[in-house]
């Protein structure tokens, strides 16, 4: 500074020339647009003007010479913004511009300053003379008054109304469009405002200068002139005020070259833009491609890490089976070694076992031959045991005695027998009531058991199978044992009955590959002459009759119409009805035990054979009778019932004698079978080739001795039937026992005779193994080749 100047007049000096100037602004305000401003104080003063409206109008009416009232729709275009960018469009420097915190904070002087710049604008215009060569007008600056705010203005950081001018974008501000467009122009329009500053500047110096001298210090005051003053300021101000347009010009361009690429990097940037929306899509759609792939990627690590979890177990289990084999391979060798020690040993047993092989052959093929030869022989045992029969005649006397006390009687026995006797009859003979002695060709003693009994029997029995009919009959007085011998009870005890079932059955299943067999039973009982049938419930009280007449007597056979005959197939089921025949015997009579001893009981059991290799057909009967008791035979003091008992019983008893004796006597043409039901109904049993087994029961004690001899005459008459026959072919016991004996002796050569030949094939045999291979052939031993056999010896020869 060139002046110095005293405080306190400096204050007062500045408090005047504030409020002076005050004024001057509020009545150019006043003047300008009609609106009064408090000018009193600087609060009052900026007070008034905070809104901005007045400045506006101010600004547009004095300088833009717009009319005084405001537009009634553009309240809201006053604002400090465009007002300052106004004022900076009509000339006004940024440094002649107040800030919005001088209004806030009641500074009234920058305000002021800016006010009477705008009216040394406004002055300048009225009256171009006086300010020098600028001459310009606002037409000539083309600028467009202040009406509306501009909204996107996206040119600069500075958000500015704009001064619109027509021909340019709304978008872009007047003031900024005016620069760029006009940048040069305004150069030298600046310029010219600037003279025009200085020139005023001048002006306000000598005029403050001439009202109200400034108070020089006085170091400076003797120094310098106020002519001199004005002379040495002004060209300083014009040279800085010079490079203020300069800096100005420069900073313009500067910022056209900034707008420039601004908007070079805006259109890039939209551009950009709109390649990245074009590119959305697709990138969207890499996006998912790239998440997809991600997927796929992850999904194949997975598998991959699974892949090795396998390739490791495999590896793992690879090992272990290797580790196992290896193990194997070992146990192999192992066993290998075993093996081939085993193979060794094999080797020498096989050799052991060919050389032993060979050894029984030795053996096995006489036994075989004897085997053969053994068949023959049985064929042959047959046919001399039926010889043999046939000899001793078809009618048998067998005696058994009944153990004494059986029946409740404390007699003692006086019964003696002997048969020790290989060759003699058995021997029979009381101790009391009789001299007598009888002798029959086999007697079982008190201590006989059922199975001896039945071993004696049986032989009898099994010719039923080749065809034979068979009558075995239970001969004795009552208690003499007769069911006990027939029916008998369980287990050893069993009677002859269930015993010829079984022993039936049984050679039925051995001939069953050769054989058929067809198997029927039936049951019935006679008592008074009367036929009853066992075997069904509702006939057991019918009547029933015999039809037709013996084959002997010319008839065709006899025949019980409606006599229940059931066929069977096993043991049980005979067993079964053999129980209900019994049941139906006991339930059919009130008095079983008495009138089973007064009727007999006929169990028949009737076996058809067919031989499936030659088919030979048989028919047989096997009659078990278990017959009336035999005491009644011969009483003639019985009356009324009992006395029909005992005609029938004794009729009967005698018929049988009577047929038994015709059957023996060749001689006899006519056997009566008919002088009774029991004998009619047998009669085809007995005819023929029957054979006919008479069992008679013998009552030990003393008190039955007179029955036991009536029973044994009766045994002995019927045997004698048998020396009959002997009779009548002229031959005797002695030359008949001389005859079995021949036969014995027949068999015995036979027998010698296949083993001589089993011993002469054995050479040849050898010769042959010889010949043949290590393992020597021989025809196998089976069920078969032992089919015709039987172990048993004929008991009659
Ligand atoms: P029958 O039929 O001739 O009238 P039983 O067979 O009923 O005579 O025999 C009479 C009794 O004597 C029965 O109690 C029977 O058990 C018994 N008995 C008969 N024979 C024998 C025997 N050999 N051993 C034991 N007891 C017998
Ligand atoms: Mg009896």
């Amino acid at each position: 500074m060139l002046y110095s100047l005293s405080v306190e007049g400096m204050r007062e000096t500045t408090a005047q020339e504030s409020r002076m100037r005050r004024k001057e602004a509020a009545e150019f305000v006043r003047e300008a647009i009609g609106v009064e401003v408090p000018a009193e104080d600087d609060a009052a003063f900026c007070e008034s003007l905070r809104s901005g409206e007045v400045l506006c109008r101010l600004l547009n009416v004095q300088v833009y010479r717009q009319t005084a009232q405001p537009a009634e729709a553009l309240p809201k275009t006053y604002n400090f913004d465009n007002f300052f960018d106004g004022c900076l469009s009509v000339g006004l420097e940024r440094d002649d511009l107040f800030h919005l915190a001088d209004l806030d904070a009641a500074r009234g002087h920058p305000v002021v300053n800016t006010i009477l710049r705008l009216r040394s604008l406004w002055n300048a215009e009225r009256e171009p003379g006086e300010v020098g060569t600028s001459g310009s007008s606002k037409s000539s600056l083309n600028m467009t008054p202040l009406r509306s705010e501009v909204s996107g203005d996206d040119c600069g950081d500075v958000k500015t109304p704009g001064f619109q001018t027509p021909g340019l974008p709304e978008s872009l501000p007047l003031a900024r469009a005016s620069a760029i467009k006009n940048a040069k122009g305004r150069g030298v329009q600046a310029a010219v405002s600037v003279t025009r500053l200085m020139q005023q500047c001048t002006n306000l110096l000598n005029a403050t200068m001439g009202s109200s001298p400034l108070s020089i210090s006085p170091a400076s005051a003797g120094s310098v002139s106020p002519e001199r003053t004005v002379e040495t300021l002004g060209p300083v101000i014009e040279s800085v005020l010079s490079s203020l347009t300069s800096e100005y010009e420069r900073r313009l361009l500067k910022k056209e070259t900034e707008l420039k690429r601004l908007r070079a990097s805006l259109e890039q940037s939209k551009k950009a833009a709109a390649e990245s929306l074009e590119n959305g899509e697709r990138v969207a759609e890499m996006k998912r491609d790239a998440e997809e792939k991600a997927a796929a990627e992850t999904e194949r690590a997975k598998a991959e890490a699974e892949l090795e979890d396998v390739r490791k177990d495999r590896q793992e289990t690879n090992a272990r089976v290797l580790a196992k084999v290896k193990a194997l391979k070992g146990e192999a060798s192992e066993a290998k070694k075993i093996c081939k020690s085993i193979k060794m040993d094999a080797s020498l047993a096989f050799t052991a076992f060919q050389i032993e092989l060979s050894q029984l052959q030795h053996h096995i093929e006489p036994m075989y031959a004897v085997v053969k030869d053994y068949s023959t022989i049985q064929a042959e045992n047959a046919r001399l045991n039926n010889e043999i029969l046939d000899l001793k005649g078809n009618i048998r006397v067998y005696t058994r005695v009944r153990p004494p006390g059986a029946t409740g009687s404390t007699e003692a026995s006086i019964v003696n027998v002997d048969c020790t006797s290989d060759f003699d009859k058995d021997k029979i003979w009381l101790s009391e009531g009789s001299n007598t002695n009888f002798a029959f060709e086999k007697v079982f003693d008190e201590s006989s058991t059922q199975e001896k009994v039945w071993n004696e029997i049986s032989p009898f029995v099994q010719s039923a199978l080749d065809g034979y009919n068979v009558c075995l009959f239970a001969y004795g007085q009552t208690g003499s044992g007769k069911t006990h011998t027939m029916t008998g009870n369980q287990g050893a005890e069993r009677g002859v009955n269930t015993r010829v079932v079984e022993d039936l059955f049984r050679n039925i299943e051995r001939s069953s590959a050769t054989h058929d067999f067809d198997v029927s039973i039936q049951m019935l009982e006679i008592y008074n002459e009367q036929l009853r049938d066992l075997l069904d419930d509702q006939k057991k009280d019918k009547k029933l009759e015999i039809r037709g007449s013996s084959a002997d007597a010319g008839g065709s056979g006899v025949d019980v119409p409606g006599l229940t005959v059931m066929s069977v197939s096993d043991i049980p089921e005979v067993m079964a009805l053999m129980e209900k025949g019994h049941e139906n015997r006991s339930i059919g009579a009130t008095k079983m035990n008495e009138r089973s001893s007064r009727s007999h009981s006929v169990f028949t059991i009737n076996v058809t054979s067919s031989n499936r290799l030659n088919g030979v057909e048989t028919h047989a009967k096997v009659n078990l009778i278990d017959l009336a008791g035999s005491e009644r035979v011969g009483r003639s003091q019985a009356t009324g019932e009992r006395l029909k008992e005992a005609q029938s019983i004794n009729k009967s008893l005698s018929a049988l004698g009577d047929v038994i004796q015709a059957l023996a006597s060749k001689k006899k043409k006519h056997v009566p079978f008919r002088n009774s039901k029991l004998t009619h109904l047998l009669a085809e049993s007995m005819s023929g080739s029957s054979k006919v087994l008479m069992l008679s029961h013998i009552a030990p004690e003393k008190d039955n001795a007179s029955e036991t001899v009536s029973t044994l005459r009766f045994a002995t008459r019927v045997a004698t039937c048998e020396l009959g026959q002997a009779k009548k072919n002229q031959t005797n016991t002695s030359a008949k026992d001389a005859e079995i004996e021949r036969l014995r002796s027949r068999v015995r050569k036979q027998s010698d005779e296949n083993k001589r030949l089993s011993v002469e094939k054995r050479p040849a045999s050898a010769v042959a193994r010889k010949s043949a291979a290590a393992v020597p052939t021989r025809r196998p031993l089976s069920a078969a080749n032992f089919k015709s056999s039987s172990p048993e010896k004929p008991k009659w020869s």
